[in-house]
């Protein structure tokens, strides 16, 4: 769930407001993003993926609301850790380029397509 929106680190893009699918922020009078609609979040990450300024937490708690410590955060490198992790940001490596997982190796483009029934056969082997 959305802890966080740091003032401090924003730079009034106004991007989380925008990718946000259930519509949590409202734009505040400074434009510094404003938590609205708390409740209405679905831990979905894509606002802290698309933040520039690694200013937003969601906890991967999502329906524990308890607050943020933004220095604690800050100091233990958990802000932006997810965005830099999946290779969100200029001169990162996106995940899907390193994914070693079968499936992914064969969706990407340039790879040979799936014989029939191989895309199940993937999945139902999956050991998770
Ligand atoms: S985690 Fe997803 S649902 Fe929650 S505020 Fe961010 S974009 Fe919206
Ligand atoms: S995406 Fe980040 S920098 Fe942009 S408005 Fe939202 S919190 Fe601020």
């Amino acid at each position: 769930m959305i802890e966080l929106v740091s003032a401090s680190r924003c730079v009034e893009c106004g991007i989380c407001v925008k990718v946000c699918p259930t519509n949590v922020f409202d734009e505040g009078p400074d434009r510094i993003p404003v938590i609205a609609r708390q409740d209405d979040c679905q831990t979905c990450y894509v606002c802290e993926v698309y933040c520039p300024a690694d200013a937003l937490y969601v906890s991967p708690y999502g329906d524990v609301p308890g607050g943020a410590d933004e220095e604690k955060l800050a100091e233990s490198g958990v802000l932006g850790s997810w965005r830099a992790l999946i290779g969100w940001g200029p001169g990162r490596t996106k995940l899907a380029k390193i994914d070693t997982t079968p499936f992914i190796d064969r969706v990407l483009p340039g790879q040979p397509p799936l014989a029939p029934g191989e895309a199940a056969f993937i999945l139902a082997s999956d050991p998770e």
